[in-house]
């Protein structure tokens, strides 16, 4: 363990030392120069070595974040043995691309399968970042200098990628379960790289980005920062899967989501307080796009509770209410309706001598046999604790006894298996009634009270049975 903490700590000790050349103000040194590539050097020679020792076996993001690596000494060498800074940004661009694919990788493994709820957020997030930067960074870099050709494009491109990549990170961070000393590190080294650049933005529209600066040596981290992440044994464990959060809104994501579209009107009132120019056009053009973002938050927010209202929490079942909704409308439109309630047998007993949870397990098993043994169109319910209601639209009643009967064999023919390796066999009763339309119809509770007559008529004949007179 603490073997493991002296690795990774030992790229990060040598920042303090490569930062002493800058203690001398007098005059600016290509020694000072060359701290950069040593730094970015380790970065480089720690991940390689990490990468090698650990073995990650989903190594594509890792490779990615190596070939940042390469850029960076490369660029830094350029600017100490050529003095070509304009090259070098140029050098310096890829890093983000790259970073951003890793991390696009990762966030793939780590949350299969698709989450429009979080991609929102992180929309507005971006909308919003945007939207400063170009106010106050990029705007007056572009207006207040003679830029032209590739360092106007990397004056835009940069704050866009550092977006996508603010982006991208937050989705990695704010989805993790546990955050891996790895995750952490690799976290930190992407703050930094954008502290760094945003800095630099901040210097150049103030006309102070001097290459000489002290703020320059927030670009001795990120090297060593990668280095100690890839040296840490959890950098083999980034992309495994992460389980499911239930998604829930947390007070504090609404909580930045309220500050965060507050932005534009506040980027409004701050340039009109000083006189500056307003930006119309872009802070608009923001303000629209986060209202459309919210809305569609919204839009998934009810479609998601409306879901969670009509599903059983533990068989994932439709509940008695959906149940009986779908009753009313299904006797409105079709000709006849069937209905199968059940009821498992002697289910105290199982509870009472494998315990409740070995119960749940067996419902939720029942669940699975039950939804695949009706119609696909049928509609299969949660009726109360271990009583179960099955809807069959446009049904006569040979159709429906045949669908029970195969529910009956699917559930009564295979023992059920719960913790502890258990093997128990669970029969259910059913009772089956049909509605047919036609003047003098029964109502649909009619229906249910007739179907339970019949449940309970088949309790009576001595269970795993279909009664259906
Ligand atoms: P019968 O054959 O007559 O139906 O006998 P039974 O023991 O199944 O009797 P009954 O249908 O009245 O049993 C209801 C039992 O189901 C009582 C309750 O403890 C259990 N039960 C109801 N809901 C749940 C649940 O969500 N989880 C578990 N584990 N048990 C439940
Ligand atoms: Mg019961
Ligand atoms: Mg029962």
């Amino acid at each position: 363990m603490d073997r493991t903490r002296l690795i990774v700590g030992a790229p990060l000790l040598a920042v303090p030392f490569l930062a002493l050349p800058y203690l001398d103000r007098s005059h600016f040194s290509t020694l000072e120069m060359l701290t950069f590539a040593v730094a970015d050097s380790i970065g480089l020679v720690g991940l390689l070595v990490g990468i090698v020792r650990y073995r990650p076996r989903y190594l594509a993001p890792w490779l990615c974040v190596a070939a940042v690596g390469v850029t960076q000494v490369t660029g830094d060498l350029l600017i100490t043995v050529g003095g070509m800074i304009d090259a070098a940004g140029v050098l310096f661009l890829p890093r983000y691309p790259l970073f951003a694919l890793a991390l696009l990788l990762w966030g793939r493994r780590r949350h299969p399968g698709r989450d429009a709820a979080t991609w929102i957020d992180l929309a507005v997030v971006a909308v919003a970042l945007g939207l400063l930067s170009w106010v106050f960074l990029i705007s007056p870099q572009l207006a207040g200098s003679e830029l032209r050709g590739w360092t106007a494009g990397t004056t835009i491109g940069y704050p866009v990628i550092q977006l996508v990549l603010i982006s991208l990170g937050l989705r990695i961070w704010v989805g993790a379960r546990d955050r891996t000393p790895a995750l952490s590190l690799l976290g930190a080294t992407l703050v930094v790289y954008l502290a760094a650049d945003i800095l630099y933005s901040v210097f150049t529209v103030a006309g102070q980005a001097q290459v000489s600066d002290l703020w320059n040596l927030v670009f001795l981290i990120p090297g060593p920062l990668t280095a100690a992440a890839a040296l840490h044994p959890s950098m083999a464990r980034l992309s495994e899967r992460v389980p499911e959060n239930p998604r829930s809104v947390s007070g504090l994501r609404l909580f930045v989501l309220a500050v965060v579209a507050a932005v534009p009107p506040g980027v409004l009132l701050v340039q009109y307080g000083r006189g500056a120019d307003l930006h119309v056009p872009s802070t608009v053009a923001a303000c629209t796009v986060l209202t459309s973002l919210v809305l569609a938050r919204m839009w998934l927010l009810v479609i998601e509770q409306r879901r969670i209202a009509v599903t059983d929490g533990l068989t994932g079942l439709r509940t008695r209410r959906r149940f009986e909704e779908e009753l009313t409308t299904q006797c409105d439109r079709s000709r006849s309706v069937g209905v199968m309630l059940l009821d498992v047998d002697h289910f105290k007993q199982v509870n009472d001598v494998y315990g409740h949870q070995a119960g749940d397990a067996v419902l939720s098993e029942l669940a699975n046999r039950l939804a695949t043994s009706v119609r696909a169109g049928d509609l299969v319910a949660r009726y109360g604790g271990e009583e179960f209601a099955v809807l069959m639209g446009a049904t006569d009643l040979a159709t429906a006894t045949a669908i029970a009967e195969r529910t009956r064999s699917a559930v009564a023919d295979r023992p059920f298996v719960v913790e502890g390796g258990f093997e128990l066999p669970v029969t259910i009763s059913i009772g089956i009634a049909i509605w047919d339309a036609g003047p003098g119809a029964d109502a649909p509770t009619d229906l249910l009270r007739e179907a339970d007559r019949r449940l309970y008529k088949a309790k009576a004949d001595g269970r795993n049975l279909v009664v259906s007179a």
